[in-house]
């Protein structure tokens, strides 16, 4: 399996490069050269790491299958706090899929638990010396599940940008308590936007990575514009699936909805990549909180940034720019690359693209979009809660009021626990929250969620703040560069 470049047909490369990597110095993503197909009766009884290992080894064919094992193993451990590492559950009339299990709390960690370990091997099998500097832009969750994956790993530096103002309470903490000799993280006066935008530029900077270069370093991505990030988020898809078979909620075949709450449209396209690998998925629903862009593009063909960002209680889905989003139009166009370069060149020039009334209709035939304002999303969590005891985060209480739209059974994906967002869980139900302390918080959330408080969060406001750094977007490679210790 080789790896392409979106905008440009000439790029080919292997799994381990395209991993490294991160972003083609175009600016353009890699993808797989083709979608690999899967029998899914070959998962029949598989355990979660099993079928972990049956899918990359379609898409890593450069590893070796007892180093994929090794990894897979490493990786999906004891910072999970459930055996099989994800938990379908049955909640009323719809299907919930918990992703949430790992030492950070949010879906993050299902990729980013194994991100730093493909990473390792890749330089192994390139015999890659330098360092490498992950740079990595965050809505609140990719941040810390980037930051406990790749601490105190040797030959890697992490640096993490994230909005001053854009994440919860505990994202935050999560973050500015970062432990490892390798982790960097800073605070920026914008939004997730202005973050990635900034990153991908530094990237794409040739006078910079030429001065790294001579110091040895070059960058990678823990960002989902990675691949490396993509293909683990497609076994949980077939993992729900055949749990749904055991439970007999489906038979083997029968194809399912799923709802996902979106950002930057990583999650969403490894369902998709998962469909076309063959497993029976008939709908996508693509759900947005009130930063609806995607909802927009989906319906009417045309994508226009040229609108407010707005601040809402799912941060992790505050995003306009969603990245993902051009490996989706590529595989959905035919992989037409001079079509993918017209429509970038456009986002960049005017702010927004629009595809033809043709491929509209392509995507509509596999995508339904749909949005919750900020009044519904509460709503969901308070009547979710009411109805059937379930407490539901932010994030995915905007999928699962999507989800309840279009009907009953839906796989709705959840991709944080509801500790992560405890103030604006706490908010939906009128509680006035302005003098509790987080330990109050949490205690309260226990007592809603019937879910005791996670290791990670007993003491969080106690630990060390060690990142206080705080930069405006214009300075982030001045940052860099400043704590890489490389001058000019
Ligand atoms: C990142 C994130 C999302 C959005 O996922 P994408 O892959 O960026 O679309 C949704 N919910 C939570 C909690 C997240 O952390």
């Amino acid at each position: 399996m080789k790896y392409i470049n979106t905008r440009n047909s000439m790029d080919k490369i292997e799994s381990s490069d395209a991993i490294l990597k991160g972003l083609a110095d175009d600016g353009g993503l890699f993808v797989p050269e083709f979608i690999p197909k899967i029998q899914i009766e070959h998962l029949i009884g598989k355990k979660y790491n099993e079928m972990a290992f049956e899918i990359f080894k379609l898409y890593l064919t450069d590893f070796e299958d007892e180093r994929l094992k090794e990894m897979i193993n490493k990786a999906y451990s004891d910072q999970f706090d459930s055996d099989e590492k994800v938990v379908l559950k049955k909640i009323g009339d719809q299907f919930i899929l918990e992703l949430f299990h790992g030492s950070t709390l949010a879906f993050k960690d299902m990729a980013l638990s194994i991100l730093p370990y493909f990473m390792v091997e890749a330089k192994r099998i390139k015999e890659n010396n330098e360092k490498t500097i992950i740079l990595t832009a965050t809505s609140g969750d990719t941040g810390k599940a980037a930051l406990e994956g790749f601490k105190d790993i040797d030959g890697i530096e992490i640096i993490v940008f994230y909005p001053e103002e854009g994440v919860s309470e505990i994202q935050k903490l999560q973050m500015v308590t970062q432990v490892g000799d390798n982790t960097h993280v800073v605070a920026i006066k914008g939004n997730f936007d202005d973050a990635q935008k900034a990153v991908k530029n530094a990237f794409s900077n040739i006078e910079l990575r030429k001065l790294l270069k001579e110091s040895g370093y070059e960058f990678s991505s823990a960002n989902s514009i990675n691949v490396g990030r993509l293909i683990p988020q497609m076994v949980y898809y077939f993992y729900a699936y055949m749990e749904m078979v055991k439970m007999d909620a489906i038979k083997l075949g029968e194809a399912i909805k799923v709802s996902v709450p979106t950002g930057n449209f990583g999650n969403i396209l490894a369902a998709y990549y998962a469909k076309k690998m063959g497993l029976p998925i008939e709908a996508l629903i693509c759900a947005s909180n009130e930063n609806n862009i995607l909802t927009d593009f989906i319906n009417t063909g045309v994508y226009d940034t040229d609108r407010e960002f707005i601040k809402t209680m799912s941060p992790s889905m505050d995003i306009l720019v969603s990245s993902n989003l051009e490996r989706f139009l590529f595989e959905i166009s035919g992989r037409n690359h001079q079509l993918i370069n017209e429509m970038m060149l456009e986002l960049k020039n005017n702010k927004q693209f629009s595809v033809d009334k043709e491929l509209n209709k392509k995507i509509k035939e596999v995508m339904i979009a749909g949005y919750s304002s900020e009044i519904e999303t509460k709503d969901a969590i308070v009547s979710c809660h009411k109805e059937t005891g379930y407490l539901l985060d932010p994030h995915t209480a905007v999928a699962y009021h999507v989800a309840k739209k279009q009907g009953n059974e839906i796989l709705t994906v959840s991709t944080a626990s509801p500790y992560k967002f405890g103030i604006s869980i706490l908010n939906s139900f009128n509680e006035n929250t302005e003098k509790m302390t987080l330990d109050e918080v949490n205690e309260k959330i226990s007592l809603l969620s019937h879910v005791g408080i996670p290791k990670s969060l007993e003491n969080i406001s106690y630990n060390k703040i060690k990142h206080d750094k705080v930069c405006r977007v214009e300075e982030i490679e001045k940052i860099i560069k400043e704590i890489l210790k490389v001058e000019c």
